[in-house]
């Protein structure tokens, strides 16, 4: 049951964050709630289901979910969103010891993380890996490794500047004796094989242990990890489960996409710079049996692109532009730039605006001080690879790219209302 009572969706957001320590984890919860939700898997090996009815793709770390009302659709109504966030990533020789004595990890960096934020932290390792026969098995160890910080008596410029070393300084440590561990040993276990033998390949990231945290004397702020961007995969995933439960039958075929690797640029076979989205569209419109309905419904759609939002931080309140001044809690975000590193055109605002006047929420803008530049999402992309109307949004969120975020709660609900109007219209 979707809600968007503050309270139902405080649980139902914590535990979708909580089951989905890792990009694969993501997609394998959403096809859970889906497959709950009476939504049908669909094989691309498959010839293409040809009914109105609620389905869903789900690729490694992506996700597709579709509802195809009754009659001739007319076009596509989108919402993106993605499922990765930084993270270490095990290297393929994952083990090393140091001449101390210390079992530790080698890994990768994954994404534009805050290195920092990752230090002094429980952390799990979850992923996947394919065992000898090629299947895939889901893992997730609990609190195993930690990243220790130096000592400020061993560093005195580290209290001022702290600088780390991605290659040097960023080693997990998980035992210290002579035992001489695998961790893939701990993982074959987890996935229930007999022994790290039989694990073919892996990838497999870390993840912090500590649970959602709400906080505030109104208990109006919630702190946890990967807020970027489960937090736009949870509302899209609300506004369309909400419409599925009311049975609603309009005019368009309404979608939401979540997909991988944004973290590192979307150039893959599940980020949205990949052929996924439109191949699940074309072959929508393919069951219309006219040469030009994809053009045709490509014509009539949109897209809402869902990433989380700069909200003004208050110990550097410069960084914004003096006049607009986004806060969490205040309301969605609308973001726009005049270099299109954010898609929203007028005529992207002007559907967004709509959204939320007819659900009756207020919304806010971000745009950047001209002296500090934006980041970008998945928007731009959608935008250029099927030349449909795409608008950036997002909720406001503080810590961004850290190892725990912050939002406000109150904007989730807001957030999830004008994506389920979105969808109607
Ligand atoms: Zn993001």
């Amino acid at each position: 049951m979707t809600s968007f009572d503050l309270e139902t969706y405080t649980q139902g957001l914590t535990d979708f964050i909580t089951a989905s320590p890792c990009a694969a984890f993501t997609a394998h919860t959403l096809s859970e709630i889906y497959s709950s939700q009476g939504f049908k898997p669909v094989d691309p090996s498959q010839p293409w289901p040809q009914k109105p009815g609620r389905y869903f793709l789900r690729r490694k770390g992506a996700l597709i979910a579709w509802i195809v009302p009754a009659g001739s659709p007319k076009g596509f109504r989108i919402i993106g969103s993605h499922t990765d966030s930084p993270a270490f990533k095990l290297k393929p020789t994952p083990d090393s010891l140091s001449p101390d004595g210390w079992g530790q990890l080698n890994v990768e960096v994954y994404g534009g993380m805050l290195p920092n934020s990752w230090l002094n932290r429980e952390l799990g390792i979850a992923g996947v890996v394919y065992d000898r026969s090629g299947r895939c098995h889901l893992v997730r160890t609990g609190a195993i490794a930690t990243i220790p910080q130096l000592a400020p008596h061993l560093d005195r410029e580290s209290a001022n500047k702290l600088e780390l070393d991605r290659q040097q300084h960023l080693h997990p440590l998980w035992y210290v004796g002579s035992s001489q561990r695998r961790i893939l040993e701990v993982i074959a276990e987890q996935a229930g094989l007999n022994g790290a033998g039989e694990i073919s390949s892996h990838e497999l990231y870390t993840f912090d242990t500590h649970e959602p945290q709400r906080l505030g004397t109104n208990r109006e702020f919630l702190a946890s990890a990967r807020q970027d961007n489960l937090l736009s995969v949870y509302s899209a995933t609300q506004a369309l489960l909400s419409l599925a439960e009311k049975d609603f039958q309009g005019e368009n075929i309404l979608v939401s996409a979540a997909f991988d690797h944004e973290e590192v640029g979307s150039h893959t076979e599940t980020g949205v710079a990949g052929p996924l989205l439109e191949q699940v569209l074309r072959r929508c419109a393919l069951t219309e049996n006219k040469p030009d309905a994809f053009e045709r419904m490509l014509a009539e759609s949109s897209c809402l692109s869902a990433d989380v939002a700069h909200s003004v931080n208050p110990n550097y309140p410069e960084k914004h532009d003096p006049d607009t001044r986004p806060m969490m809690g205040a309301g969605p975000v609308l973001k726009l730039n005049a270099s299109q590193r954010y898609a929203t055109d007028a005529q992207g605002w002007h559907i967004w605006e709509d959204a939320a006047r007819r659900c009756g929420v207020k919304t806010q803008c971000f745009v950047s001080n001209n002296a500090v530049t934006c980041g970008s999402t998945i928007a731009p992309m959608t935008a250029t690879r099927l030349g449909i109307t795409t608008i950036d949004v997002g909720v406001p969120i503080l810590s961004m790219h850290s190892a725990r975020e912050i939002c406000a709660l109150g904007d989730q609900v807001e957030i999830a209302k004008i994506m389920q109007s979105y969808l109607q219209k």
